[in-house]
């Protein structure tokens, strides 16, 4: 059973929530550590800082926070490790 947390969320509190949830959710950026992968969601920052290394500045990722929220901890496993390879792997390019 892994049901997204807003989903999860929306079932104790629906009508409160919806709307928070929709305005939310347009907000919410993913953000990635180009250090050791990790993934953390935010909202309106333009800078984020990784708390797992020690203050690596995150980078925006290409996921959005809708896609992020579907998926389970092996797919957000798979995702930043292929993200980190990828990024390793190409040269020159921001
Ligand atoms: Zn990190």
């Amino acid at each position: 059973m892994n049901l997204p947390f807003f989903q999860f969320n929306a079932t104790i509190e629906r009508s409160k929530y919806t709307e928070w949830d929709v305005e939310k959710r347009r907000m919410m950026k993913v953000f990635i550590c180009p250090k050791c992968g990790s993934i953390t969601t935010v909202s309106r920052r333009k800078e984020v800082f990784c708390h797992k290394c020690g203050g690596t500045q995150m980078i925006p990722s290409k996921l959005t926070f809708a896609k992020y929220t579907q998926m389970d901890e092996q797919q957000r496993k798979d995702y930043s490790e292929s993200w980190l390879y990828i990024r390793n792997h190409t040269s020159g390019e921001s």
